[in-house]
């Protein structure tokens, strides 16, 4: 199953996209894909509609972030072996956790801001998990319960607000707009190993990242159980869990976006994303 939110910034409404392509509105049976919806009871009840009788959605609506009321945006930095050396750090002996506020979040497509005095605006490509089942101190083995699906995440990074404005990454990390999240929240039965997944990112038609989630260093089920030891998770709390190899900061010399550029990246199995940049 394929969930979505369809409608204006902050009036979002449930739907899921049918087997022929069009989207279709949940509105009479959900409130939002949010919350308790998430609990696999709930969707379980989702999955048994035959999303074709449901009312089609216009074609070109907008999509918001596929879940709605995210309580936490959690991040995962360095989690690929081969990202952690393009960028010239160590491999992480646990795994490093940051957040992005909330305020970051944006739908699949719209546009991303490029903030005030910014010069490295940057990009990540990132598999998301969307937590269903709440938990804590959640053991290993049970981890996988807890996830209602799966979604791209772009990562969108101030490298110089990040790096260089003194301790803590999440300066860089949740500027407005910078957590475009989508299109589609796509449930665990559709993904039949979220360790195999080809990912990539290009900017203006130019492919920089192409990788696979097979290069994760700590895989999902060690990333729930190991966050889960510091917090309870929440149904519909985000975990991005790291970018493969070929960021802007990565690059030789180093490539940063300015307004006016696209960027497209897109997951296997969980769709696209493009979003175009504009200054703040
Ligand atoms: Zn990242």
């Amino acid at each position: 199953m394929k969930l979505l939110r369809h409608g204006s910034r902050g009036h979002e409404k449930p739907g899921v996209l049918a087997a022929d392509g069009s989207v279709r509105d949940l509105s009479r049976h959900v409130g939002d894909i949010a919350g308790e919806t998430l609990l696999p009871e709930q969707l379980a009840t989702l999955a048994a509609l035959d999303p074709m009788t449901l009312p089609v959605v216009d074609e070109g609506m907008r999509l918001g972030p596929c879940v709605g009321r995210v309580g936490k945006f959690i991040c995962i930095g360095l989690n690929y072996a081969d990202h952690a050396a393009e960028t010239g750090a160590e491999l992480p002996a646990e795994p490093v956790v940051f957040n992005k506020w909330t305020s970051a979040l944006c739908g699949p497509n719209d546009n991303v801001e490029i903030p005030r005095d910014s010069t490295k605006t940057d990009w990540e490509v990132e598999l998301a998990v969307v937590i269903g089942r709440p938990g804590r101190y959640i053991d290993e083995q049970e981890a996988m319960a807890h996830v209602a699906g799966y979604c791209i995440a772009n990562d969108v990074s101030e490298r110089e607000f990040q790096l260089e404005r003194g301790a803590t990454w999440d300066k860089g990390k949740g500027c407005d707009t910078f957590g475009p999240l989508g299109p589609w929240l796509v449930t665990p039965d559709e993904i039949h190993d979220p360790h195999r997944l080809g990912m990539w990112l290009e900017v203006d038609g130019h492919r920089y990242q192409d990788g696979s989630t097979e290069t994760m260093v700590f895989q999902v089920p060690q990333l729930i159980a190991y966050l889960s030891r510091f917090m309870s998770l929440q149904s519909g709390d985000v975990i991005s869990t790291g970018t493969p190899p070929g960021v802007g900061m990565g690059q030789n010399p180093k490539v940063f976006l300015q307004a006016g550029q696209t960027m497209r990246l897109g997951i296997e199995g969980l769709g696209e994303q493009c979003q175009r940049t504009v200054q703040a």
